[in-house]
């Protein structure tokens, strides 16, 4: 049974989360078609789904013009899998520190935008994430930090300086890094296909409806 992936495609790595959900696929054996979301009416139909980074204000601004921010909570209140980096966890988060970003609410984090300073502007850093077995290669551009998981049911999965870059809340995974743009999809596998509470149809329930 193939699966639907949408991007969020208001801005951002749209093509790069597309080859990476494609690779993450095809090392499993699923096959998936990537649909990129600039509109309402593409998200009920996706079984998992991406929302890149970019500029948080802007992407904030564009998911509630087009009417796709409540699409997305219904995604996750069905209990599908969302992949959310950099901007796009800003997005997400309960709570941005920026009244110019709308948030989501979907991750009980408070986050900082830009809060590795101008020297760090950009980096690569081998990181311990939780659920892979070698150090992952993340990028951070611009990134965000989170701030404070307190009192809510997110569980940080990396941190980078001693503060949480990478969380997971049910079927929800925040990075404030990209995954997208390494090779190495295991983060995109790590959302999506080893999600212990995403509905992503097994490869099992696919082989018994012949
Ligand atoms: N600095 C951006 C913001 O605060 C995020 C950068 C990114 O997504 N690479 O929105």
């Amino acid at each position: 049974m193939s699966l639907t992936a949408g991007v969020v495609a208001v801005q951002g790595d749209v093509a790069e989360h597309a080859a990476a959900i494609e690779r993450a696929a095809a090392a499993r054996d699923r096959d998936v078609t990537v649909r990129e979301i600039r509109e309402s009416g593409l998200v009920p139909d996706c079984d998992l789904l991406a929302m890149p980074g970019g500029e948080s204000t802007t992407i904030s601004r564009l998911v509630h013009s087009e009417g796709i921010a409540p699409e997305i909570r219904a995604h996750v209140e069905a209990g599908k899998p969302l992949l959310a980096t950099c901007a796009g966890l800003i997005v997400a988060s309960s709570d941005p520190n920026d009244n110019r970003v709308e948030e989501l609410g979907l991750l009980d984090v408070s986050v900082e935008r830009n809060a590795f300073g101008r020297q760090k502007d950009s980096f690569e850093a081998p990181l311990a994430v939780d659920g892979l077995e070698d150090p992952y290669p993340a990028v951070f551009i611009r990134a965000p930090a989170i701030d404070d998981v307190a009192g809510g049911d997110a569980r940080v999965l990396a941190s980078w300086d001693d503060r949480p870059v990478a969380v997971k809340q049910g079927t929800v995974v925040g990075t404030a890094f990209h995954p997208e743009l390494t090779p190495d999809s295991r983060i995109h596998g790590l959302a999506f296909f080893e999600n212990e509470t995403a509905t992503v149809p097994a490869l099992e329930d696919a082989q018994q409806v012949d």
